[in-house]
């Protein structure tokens, strides 16, 4: 049976329980062991699908078509598992679930309540879909003392006991403050913190506790002494210069060795870090640094574009420079200050979006981009902006446009009714906002001798989608030949899933997210040859 590791997060959020729970992963995983890691949101959501960038960051789309917390970003990137839908829950899909239940009758006439239905309903999530994994990690949102992660603690307090200590752990990650003025480190926080999980029937087994600097260890004696656990498990995560240097930190830290030895397992291997120290290497001795700029709508939030913005460096650590991001407010953008904004770039990349606001700076960008050779990378929105581009000022279609943005357009982007996948037919309109999109993994087949045959070195490949709209296939011809090429398409053959210029260094646009599939350890191939070719760009 699977052995359950349960993240907490105590005293403010954002300390990295993310990705303290992906290096916790790829650890386990690198000695052998089979990992799968959750996240449980406390949210009224169903699913991050329709939250704004702005509030929550980017959303999450994994290869079976889940829109899912940023987290997941972190677990795949770390530890090169794919999740699945079943990896990520909300408070709102576990009530939208429990409701549509009782509405059938399924509670034969009996009062429902956060006990024990909530929480049931937790459990089931917590087991779901689990085989032979060795450990299951979940990750519980929110920080100790909300109202909304209660029924969550709950629910892992009541599973532990079904499935006994020695198979469930409990992981508290707090902050240990450093007081200026005193010039002290401070443990009171972590100890209330504890208090507070404590109050709720966890005794967390191993405390992680964030803090700017070594935490010595009369202090380490004292959050072991007032939290009850051992010395051992207080464990210290100091603030790493990039996050490539997590896993090797909380090796040294013997993090996994501590959960191994809490559920008495010899390890069976030393994990590889040689990966992660080679590219922590990379990654702070890199000098070089070229500009790429990013034109978006929610450029200035840290973490809207955070897969994006993690593509572009590990493109970056495999080009050997580092990447200074240009974040360029798409609706700020003036037509005629272009060329200054985008003076420094070495390459222009407009990522996916969604509505009219700041349309026309990109397009403006991407004309700027295909008409003064700069390496060009539109990713879904980005691609379809790319052919509105091209059919007004190549093809001269003066009003050609997205149904999306405007009906009394000519429609060079519009939405496809109805496709198949696996046979089974979706519809594209008339339903709520969630779930109308394309979504997850669909296949493509990459045309003869063109950029991204080259760039991919497949015939096939199989990338993940998040979007409702297309482009019109019914104009290829006219884009052809002109030199915009239909370079990757749907296998049968109608939707345009790749475009590409012929008479520019590098100019692809895609209708997919390359960026959720890259890797620290394994950079995708687009966006090394995108940095490649910016980098050469910046060298001529
Ligand atoms: N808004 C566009 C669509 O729905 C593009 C979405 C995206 O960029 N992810 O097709």
């Amino acid at each position: 049976m699977a052995r359950y590791i349960f993240v907490t997060g105590g005293v403010v959020s954002s300390l990295g329980k993310g990705l303290s729970s992906a290096s916790l992963g790829y650890l386990l995983k690198s000695q052998g062991y089979k990992v799968r890691i959750r996240k449980m949101d406390p949210y009224l959501n169903v699913d991050p699908g329709t939250m704004s960038p702005f509030q929550h960051g980017e959303v999450f789309v994994t290869d079976d078509g889940a829109e899912t917390d940023l987290d997941l970003g972190h677990y795949e990137r770390f530890t090169d598992i794919s999740a699945k839908q079943s990896d990520n829950i909300t408070t709102g899909r576990i009530y939208s679930d429990i409701i549509k239940k009782e509405r059938k009758g399924g509670y034969l006439g009996k009062t429902v309540q956060v006990i024990p239905h909530v929480t049931d309903r937790i459990k089931e999530f917590i087991k779901k879909d689990i085989t032979n994994e060795d450990f299951v990690i979940c990750e519980i949102g929110g920080t100790i003392g909300d109202i909304e992660s209660l029924p969550f603690l709950e629910a892992i307090r009541q599973f532990s006991n079904e499935i006994g200590r020695q198979k469930s752990l409990f992981i508290h990650l707090t902050l240990v403050p450093f007081m200026k003025s005193s010039d002290e480190i401070k443990t009171k926080p972590t100890q209330h913190s504890v208090k507070e999980l404590r109050s709720i029937g966890i005794q967390p087994d191993i405390v992680i506790c964030r803090s700017e600097q070594s935490i010595p260890i009369d202090q380490k004696r004292k959050i072991s002494l007032f939290c009850n656990v051992s010395i051992e498990n207080v464990i210290e995560t100091v603030d790493v210069k990039t996050i490539y240097e997590a896993p090797i930190s909380f090796f040294d830290q013997k993090l996994d060795k501590q959960v191994l030895k809490y559920f008495k397992i010899k390890s069976k291997r030393k994990p590889n870090l040689n990966p992660w120290k080679k590219i922590t290497n990379t990654v702070l001795n890199t000098r070089k640094t070229i500009d790429i700029a990013i034109i978006g709508k929610y450029v200035n939030l840290k973490d809207a574009y955070k897969s994006l913005d993690e593509a572009l460096i590990h493109g970056g650590i495999q080009n050997k420079v580092k990447i200074n991001l240009i974040r360029i407010e798409s609706d700020k953008l003036k037509l005629n200050n272009i060329r200054i904004k985008l003076k420094n770039a070495s390459g222009i990349l407009i990522p996916g979006g969604f509505g009219k606001r700041g349309t026309e700076g990109k397009i403006a960008c991407i004309k700027y981009a295909r008409e003064k050779k700069i390496p060009f990378l539109g990713i879904c929105f980005g691609m379809q902006m790319a052919i509105i581009e091209f059919a007004r000022n190549v093809l001269k279609i003066n009003n050609a446009g997205s149904t999306e943005l405007d009906k009394k357009i000519y429609p060079v982007i519009g939405l496809i009714n109805e496709w198949s996948k696996d046979g089974v037919i979706i519809k594209g309109t008339d339903m709520d906002l969630g779930g109308t999109m394309r979504l997850g993994l669909y296949n493509a087949v990459l045309k003869n001798n063109s950029a991204i045959k080259n760039i991919y070195k497949l015939n096939k490949i199989k990338e993940r989608h998040r979007h409702r709209y297309e482009v019109n296939n019914n104009l290829r011809e006219k884009f052809e030949k002109k030199g915009l090429m239909f370079s990757g398409m749907s296998p049968d053959n109608k939707l345009p899933e790749i475009i590409e210029l012929k008479n520019h260094p590098w100019f692809i646009g895609v209708q997919f997210h390359p960026e959720f599939k890259s890797r620290p350890l394994k950079p995708h191939p687009l966006f090394s040859s995108f940095i490649k070719a910016s980098k050469s760009h910046y060298e001529r």
